[in-house]
């Protein structure tokens, strides 16, 4: 298990200051979901934990500072799944699978039982057996979204960074990849971070919210504390209701007019 703390973060792209003094931490085993309009900074601050991008400040995982990392040890700890993760298309299942080994097998050595082991698992997990010959080309959106997962589990990494995970997914797909997730966090005891868009899955299915809004984190806490109706008034500008609570909870649009 693994948490993390991320401190003073700050990020410049194109000359421009995105993220300014994130301070968040995420402690081990938990669900955090990343939430605030488009052009917040989610995919920015999870890219930065990845350690795609430079930033000023600090991250920790279990204390221990990362900034001098290399790329395979920072892979073995965290799992990154972008927003649209561009897939190799002519390439089988089971060997897309096991590119999420690459951080386990060394450099010029081939694979081994192990990392065989664990790319049979992931597929069984995500229930993949049936096409581990198929080339991803040939797979439906969800069947692919189920090999992106499938191998970033078999990375085997403590802490798992889903950059809207949902995207583009059905109401009943969407509920199946948030499951699927929740069951892999409770049997493998992740610690997960993902960016949302839905805020009553957000709600329903993480710990806590943090709220960006124009690259700083304006509020952090339980779903109930976060996902309120003056909060997203403010920072979406939208005009919603609260229904339910706790995992039931709801974030309903009404409409302004007619
Ligand atoms: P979100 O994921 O919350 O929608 P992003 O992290 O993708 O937000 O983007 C945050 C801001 O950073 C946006 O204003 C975006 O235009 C800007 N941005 C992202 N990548 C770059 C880049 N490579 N160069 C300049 N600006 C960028
Ligand atoms: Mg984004």
């Amino acid at each position: 298990m693994s948490g993390f703390v991320v401190s003073d973060l700050s990020v410049t792209l194109g000359g421009t200051e995105i993220l300014h003094s994130v301070d968040a931490d995420v402690a081990s085993g938990e669900w955090v979901a990343l939430i605030g309009p488009n052009g917040a900074g989610k995919s920015t601050l999870l890219r930065s934990i990845a350690g795609l991008c430079s930033y000023g400040g600090s991250i920790a995982i279990d204390g221990r500072d990362v900034a001098n990392w290399s790329r395979r040890e920072i892979a073995r700890r965290i799992a990154f799944v972008p927003q649209a993760p561009l897939l190799p298309a002519d390439m089988r299942v089971r060997d897309y699978v096991m590119l999420g080994r690459t951080p386990h097998i060394g450099e010029f050595a081939a694979e081994g039982a192990a990392d065989f082991e664990a790319v049979d698992r992931a597929m069984r997990r995500l229930d993949l057996g049936h096409l581990a010959e198929r080339r991803l080309r040939t797979l439906s959106g969800g069947e692919q979204q189920r090999a992106v997962l499938a191998r970033t589990l078999a990375q085997d990494a403590p802490i798992l960074l889903l950059d809207e995970p949902t995207n583009a997914l059905d109401i009943g797909r969407q509920q199946q990849v948030l499951e699927l997730v929740s069951l892999l966090r409770a049997q493998s005891e992740l610690t997960v971070i993902s960016a949302m868009h839905d805020l009553t899955l957000a709600s329903q299915y993480a710990d806590r919210l943090l709220l960006l809004a124009q690259g700083r984190l304006v509020a952090a806490g339980p779903p109930h504390e976060i996902a309120t109706e003056a909060l997203v008034a403010t920072h979406y500008g939208a005009n919603v209701r609260i229904v339910g609570e706790g995992g039931a909870l709801a974030v309903v649009p009404v409409r302004r007019s007619g």
